[in-house]
């Protein structure tokens, strides 16, 4: 299968309002698009049919009735599955959530809701965000659209796959160290992390609190910019939803970068990384530059404590989050038998046997280095420490941004690799987050974007580059992405 270029939002959006298409016949293709090719893919878990035609239904008699609707109204999109939405299976990717129905809606499905958008289903994620490949997932990989051997990246598989195999026009993800720019680089998509604080996290199932972003794909910067403008802003049920005012990113977009000044670090570009992907991310500089951008070589003294710091601090916020699934209060409990009454477990077996069951290694891993890591005697050592060189890292940033706008990079260090290839050896599979977690660690907005494909075993892979920009400055980043695509120069190597 080939990465489909499907119709924009604006397209769609301009066919709906003047009446050429339904969007009850736009969601039923997709639908009919889903039953063909999911079935190899399996970017979804659940898929709500019956509930996203109502979705339509409603936005078709609007427009029957002459309303001006939004430019989301009608278009269907695709949510990851550790996203509330009322009444609806949520299971994060999880066995101990089998049977878990959501109570009430996360804030960004309420807004989507609002502005019209049309949700297909929930997609497919390593289970509770953690991962790299969506291969931890409770339910089985997603696969790469262009090479069903390969993994899509993850945590947000799904969702990324559910857009680039034209299953769905936009999708939502969760960003914790990487887990949307990195499944956007591996299928060739435009993927958005926003500043911490920018979109509410009310209704997301929390992995680590204080890196989690919700965020967009899509195939263009335009898509990214709309979805984005419609999800982000205040919230009164997450305390850390900022409420500076949601500019309509979508109609701030421009293509004059003259004079923005691109950072490049010197600690990301070194002779450990991959000769293509270097080469594939000097030809997307060079294009900025042609743009009239300039190119400024920088340093971020502390870039080589990012992975260690991230999976420190990101174990110790999920050992505390996932102590609430202990099969009492949610999903599955090894209690719950017809013959609840000859019970025989005690409360501590309770919780240990279910989490025993339901979750699965890579969580009991984070689980285990989180609690030691946090334990008294170990506490200062480790948690301490990291929260301190968090500190330096934001300084490192703060000080790049007095003299550039941007921090560009590539997304990963390598295209879409196979599956099975790193199961056996975590380290290999956290090294995937190398350029993607500090964004996460400092708080920033970041994006990856395609800029090239490189061949591979016969296939020719998509990979991203990534801007990190100011704190709040999505603008910027969407800006300077849009010009690049617009431009249409990536590279084949
Ligand atoms: N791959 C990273 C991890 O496994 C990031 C996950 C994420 O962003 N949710 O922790």
């Amino acid at each position: 299968m080939s990465l489909v270029i499907h119709p924009m939002i604006r397209e769609l959006h301009e066919k709906i309002q003047n009446g050429e298409k339904t969007a009850v016949a736009i969601a039923t293709e997709y639908f009919a698009r889903i039953r063909e090719r999911d079935g190899g893919l399996h970017a979804y878990l659940d898929v709500r049919e019956a509930a996203a035609l109502r979705e339509a239904e409603a936005v078709d008699q609007a427009v029957a009735k002459g309303e001006a609707i939004d430019l989301l109204a009608g278009i269907p999109g695709a949510v990851k599955d550790n996203l509330l939405l009322v009444g609806e299976r949520t299971t994060a990717g999880s066995k101990i959530l089998d049977n878990y129905i959501a109570t009430y809606d996360a804030t960004v499905v309420a807004k989507l809701h609002t502005a019209g958008a049309v949700i297909l289903g929930k997609t497919n994620l390593d289970e509770f965000a953690m991962g790299a490949s969506t291969e931890n997932s409770g339910y089985g990989p997603t696969r790469h659209p262009l090479d069903p051997n390969r993994v899509p990246g993850g945590s947000s598989g799904g969702s990324a796959v559910s857009v680039a195999a034209d299953m769905a026009v936009w999708a939502l993800g969760s960003d914790t160290g990487g887990s949307i720019r990195q499944p956007a680089a591996f299928c060739g998509l435009y993927g958005m992390k926003p500043t911490y604080g920018r979109v509410s996290r009310s209704g997301l199932i929390a992995m680590a609190s204080s890196l989690d972003q919700i965020g967009p794909f899509g195939q263009s910067v335009e898509d990214v910019a709309i979805v984005l403008s419609r999800i982000a802003g205040e919230d009164s049920l997450d305390a850390t939803a900022s409420m500076r005012p949601i500019p309509r990113y979508e109609d701030l977009l421009t293509d004059d970068i003259k004079g923005k000044k691109i950072g490049v670090p010197n600690e990301y570009f070194t002779d450990k990384l991959d000769a293509k992907v270097k080469a594939a991310a000097m030809a997307a500089l060079d294009v900025f530059k042609s743009l009239g951008a300039e190119i400024i070589p920088i340093s971020l003294p502390h870039s080589h404590l990012a992975l260690p710091v991230y999976y420190i601090i990101q174990p110790c916020e999920t050992s505390s989050n996932l102590a609430r699934f202990d099969g009492i209060r949610y999903g599955l409990s090894v209690n719950d038998q017809e013959d609840s009454f000859e019970r025989t477990s005690t409360l501590l077996e309770t919780y240990l046997d279910t989490r025993k069951v339901g979750l699965g290694p890579e969580v009991k891993r984070r689980i285990m280095l989180g609690t030691y890591a946090l334990s008294a005697g170990y506490y200062d050592a480790y948690y301490k420490k990291a929260l301190a060189v968090r500190s330096l890292l934001r300084q490192d940033f703060q000080k790049a941004f007095e003299s550039v706008d941007v921090i560009f990079s590539p997304t990963t260090p390598e295209v879409a690799f196979k599956l099975g290839s790193k199961t056996s050896d975590p380290l290999k599979m956290y090294f995937s987050d190398i350029y993607t977690v500090t964004a996460n660690l400092v708080g920033v907005p970041a994006i990856s974007f395609p800029i090239g494909t490189i061949a591979d075993d016969g296939a020719a892979l998509p990979i991203g580059g990534q801007f990190m920009g100011r704190w709040f400055e999505e603008q910027t980043v969407l800006n300077l992405t849009h010009a690049f695509e617009t431009a249409g120069q990536q590279v084949s190597l």
